[in-house]
């Protein structure tokens, strides 16, 4: 029995921070995880930039609800979901995946936390646990299922070599360059079509 695992962020949904840059012009919030490989220290350069800006989570939410799935998404998911079992494990936090999670049928999302204080500022973040996608893919193994994961970043990658199979979906070319030994799909049908053929 199959699991499949996917990234959320570049594969179904847009970048939120991006979003989030787009929306206020502080360009400094586009750098993600494609950009960052160690997610500690983007997000604490995230939370300064947001304390520099007062930039409270009620407007973060804001504008992640202005967001819709990639293009193809929706279809891609809800088709894969009638093959075999989806579970979405993301570095994002619950706070802001929800939402994206209603316009995605609601499916299983693995995340973090924020921690807010009483004036809506994001004081910190909490980690659900280190390295959660690797330690969640061992764990399902652990009960007998088999891993198909995909993603699109350097955060990805303890997943996809943990997994049994390990899928890029457009990734940026340094990380391409870099991790060879996973095959690449630049679109959702191809992405089906790839993890099909583990199923
Ligand atoms: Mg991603």
């Amino acid at each position: 029995m199959n699991i499949v695992c996917l990234d959320l962020e570049g594969v179904l949904v847009p970048e939120i921070w991006k979003a989030v840059a787009a929306r206020t012009g502080i360009s400094a919030l586009n750098r993600t995880t494609r950009d960052e490989p160690d997610y500690d220290v983007l997000m604490r350069y995230r939370l300064c930039i947001l304390d520099e800006h007062r930039i409270t989570l009620p407007y973060i939410q804001e504008v992640i609800s202005t967001l819709r799935p990639l293009p193809g998404a929706s279809d891609f998911l809800e088709n894969l979901r009638s093959k075999t079992q989806v579970v979405i494990l993301s570095d994002t936090f619950a706070e802001f995946g929800m939402p994206l999670m209603k316009q995605l049928g609601w499916p299983t999302l693995l995340c973090h936390e924020l921690i807010v204080d009483s004036n809506n500022y994001i004081i910190n973040y909490r980690l659900r646990q280190e390295d959660q996608k690797r330690k969640a893919v061992h764990a399902f193994q652990s009960l007998s299922y088999k891993i198909i994961a995909a993603g699109d970043s350097y955060n990805d990658l303890t997943m996809l070599e943990s997994a049994d199979h390990g899928i890029l979906f457009c990734p940026p070319d340094a990380l391409l360059k870099s991790h060879p030994q996973f095959p690449v799909t630049l679109t959702h049908t191809q992405l089906f079509e790839k993890i099909s053929q583990f199923l």
